[in-house]
């Protein structure tokens, strides 16, 4: 029985959701009676291959060769599959990111295991691994379990407190021939500078209430003294107030921050299907009828065009005097 970590970089780094994905596959190890390997893809300083070692990691596998620089699920997967099968794992972890969702499936259908998506409780592998994963969007939670002796897992992103488990690592190259790659990423461009939506704690979000798109500088202001990510609603994406790489909901980005700001938005299902699971919602939002405000922990009835500015005012007081 052996458990193994996808340990996915981005240019070159391990961001919170690796971590997260870590301390859980390292909790999972520890049920099952085993060490915690990982695999990691790509180029890696060795330093930082080294610093999954405070997160319970005893060995680490790297891949990497030229055309695996970027993501390229198809050869990723059939990398992280080779080491599976190589350590023996019974259990693949990674992180359910946009790479960790591509990756997963596949290692799942090479491997004949069981796919887990979006758990958000630890696998039992005494109870037919069973475990609760996120469901309908994001909307409900649902009970898992399988008679397969694999499963190959995503955590879901914030879903999973991160933990230190200091344990010493070693690095070793693992063999492998990525062969007639498909796909080749020939350049990779950054759609914003900004904090990135799926990671970021807090985020500020706008709807149709807004207006229109020159009045989100106060939008902007707040999430910059917040320090959180900007997002916005469908149709704020579709009529071009926002770029659709803000969308969030059933059709854009699912997130679950620990603060979700929702300013001027309805909550129609279909963008609640992307934030529910977020751990703080505020709404401010001038009809209390609004339909977010069924889910939101603190709400605030009132025209935005007011509230918001005295948000930032008070933010900025408390700033001053932190
Ligand atoms: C198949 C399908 C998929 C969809 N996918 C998504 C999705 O992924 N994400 C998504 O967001 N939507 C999605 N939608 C659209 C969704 O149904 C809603 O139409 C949309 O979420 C509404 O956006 P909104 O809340 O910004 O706008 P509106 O519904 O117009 O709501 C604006 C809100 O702002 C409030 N408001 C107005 N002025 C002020 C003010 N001055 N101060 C304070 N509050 C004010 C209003 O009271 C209202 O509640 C989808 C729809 C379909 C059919």
């Amino acid at each position: 029985m052996s458990v193994l970590l996808f340990a996915e970089n981005s240019q070159g780094t391990f961001k919170k959701a690796v971590y997260e994905a870590a301390t859980y596959a390292y909790d999972l190890a520890q049920k099952m009676g085993s060490e915690l390997t990982a695999v990691s893809v790509g180029q890696v300083s060795d330093e930082e291959l080294k610093s999954l070692g405070q997160y319970g990691v005893s060995k680490v596998y790297t891949v990497s060769s030229s055309e695996l620089d970027s993501f390229v699920n198809s050869a990723y997967a059939s990398a992280v599959s080779a080491v599976a099968q190589q350590v023996g794992a019974k259990a693949v972890v990674m992180a359910q990111t946009y790479n960790g969702r591509a990756t997963a499936p596949r290692v799942a259908v090479k491997l004949g295991a069981a796919p887990v998506s979006g758990a958000v409780s630890l696998l039992d592998p005494s109870n037919n691994f069973s475990a609760v994963r996120m469901a309908y969007s994001g909307k409900g939670v649902e009970e898992f379990n399988t008679e397969k002796d694999v499963v190959v897992v995503t955590v879901k992103t914030n879903g999973y407190k991160v933990e230190e488990n200091t344990t010493d690592t070693s690095v070793e190259a693992f063999d492998f021939s990525a062969g007639d790659i498909s796909t080749v990423v020939k350049e990779i461009v950054k759609a914003s500078e900004g904090i990135s939506l799926t990671e970021a704690e807090v985020v500020v979000s706008a709807g149709r209430g807004m207006k229109g798109p020159e009045n989100w500088g106060m939008i902007e202001e707040l999430a910059g003294l917040l320090g959180a990510a900007t997002a916005s609603s469908k149709p704020v994406a579709d009529m071009d107030w926002r770029p659709h790489h803000e969308h969030v909901g059933q059709t854009g980005i699912q997130i679950s921050p620990n603060l979700y700001i929702a300013v001027g938005i309805s909550g129609a299902i279909q963008h609640l299907a992307g934030v529910s699971s977020s751990k703080n919602i505020v709404v401010i939002n001038k009809d209390p009828e609004a339909p977010f405000f069924k889910i939101a922990d603190y709400g605030i009835v009132g025209d935005l065009f007011d509230v918001v500015p005295q948000i930032i005012e008070a933010v900025k007081a408390v700033k001053a005097t932190a």
